[in-house]
């Protein structure tokens, strides 16, 4: 719906849009002086806040066909992270908003220019069978994925989240999210989390609010636990020694939930976090260095 339908004189409008403006430049851009298309590197997260009139009641974004849920901020305004794939290719992508008013409904088209992240390339060598599986090991494979990917469509319409994430173990960040990764020589797919190097035992705790929606001794990720955060975010945390926490439990920030391990396809005790983000899957440390209020 146009712009024009919905607010009813030109000064209006343009106050309007000029609020939008300031909006889109605070919108985890920093130093940008244009509301240029919002630049977002491949794996990572934007905050996007936009200030509206009080009477907006909700706000949804599209962005590469996924529903972008906006959750109230403060009174005046909504904010949304939008998470940018690591396999995304580069360029300009819309993002469309949808405001609701009581009898209205508003729009804004925006652009997200995804950017190379460049990520590197890491060289494994794995016992043969961990990477070439046999029949059976290879349907037992299908079946968790299938198992972990269901449970991506059912996240809370609830933000359950509160403030910042925290990194969830004491350790060392090794640096390959993203890498592609050869495995006995061979391409395997890339490596979609962050491992942090920390010692067997290390406790591990919930980077944020959120219920858990499914632990599990899974082949390749280990003994593993997914949190849904709400409003399309989860996050995960494989190879672990030990599980503290079931199924549904809904589990607080600094929670401890399980221990450092190396099960599954691990080479040595280390977590590996996982965020995924709206389909998603985006370095958990892009989440970090946001305020979320
Ligand atoms: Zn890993």
């Amino acid at each position: 719906m146009p712009l024009q339908h919905l607010l009813n004189s030109p000064v209006r409008t343009a106050t309007f849009l000029f609020v939008l403006l300031l909006s889109l430049i605070s919108m985890g851009l920093q130093a940008q002086e244009t509301a240029a298309p919002v630049q977002v590197k491949q794996g990572e997260v934007a905050l996007i806040t936009l200030t509206l009139e009080p009477d907006v009641q909700s706000v949804v974004g599209t962005f590469l066909g996924q529903s972008i849920p906006f959750f109230k901020k403060n009174p005046d305004a909504f904010a949304a992270i939008v998470g940018v794939d690591l396999a995304q290719p580069i360029g300009p992508q819309p993002f469309s908003v949808t405001w609701k008013k009581k009898e209205s409904i508003g729009r804004q088209e925006y652009v997200i220019d995804v950017i190379s992240a460049s990520f590197g390339t890491q060289d494994l060598k794995l016992p043969k069978a961990m990477v070439d599986l046999d029949p059976p090991t290879l349907a037992r494979v299908e079946k968790e994925q299938e198992q972990q990917k269901v449970i991506f469509n059912k996240s809370s319409d609830q933000r359950l989240w509160e403030d910042d994430f925290i990194v969830p173990t004491e350790g060392k960040p090794m640096g390959k999210f993203g890498f592609r990764r050869i495995m006995n020589g061979q391409a395997r797919n890339p490596h979609t989390g962050e491992d942090i190097s920390a010692p067997l035992g290390a406790p591990v705790l919930a980077s944020n609010g959120g219920r858990v929606i499914l632990v599990g001794d899974f082949y390749f990720n280990g003994q593993a636990i997914f949190i849904d955060h709400g409003l399309g975010l989860f996050s995960m945390y494989f190879h672990l020694s030990q599980i503290a926490v079931k199924e549904g439990e809904v589990v607080t920030k600094w929670q401890t939930i399980g221990s450092v391990g190396q099960s599954g396809r691990a080479t040595g005790p280390h977590l590996h976090w996982g965020v995924r983000l709206n389909g998603a899957r985006v370095n958990p440390f892009s989440l970090i260095e946001k305020k979320f209020g």
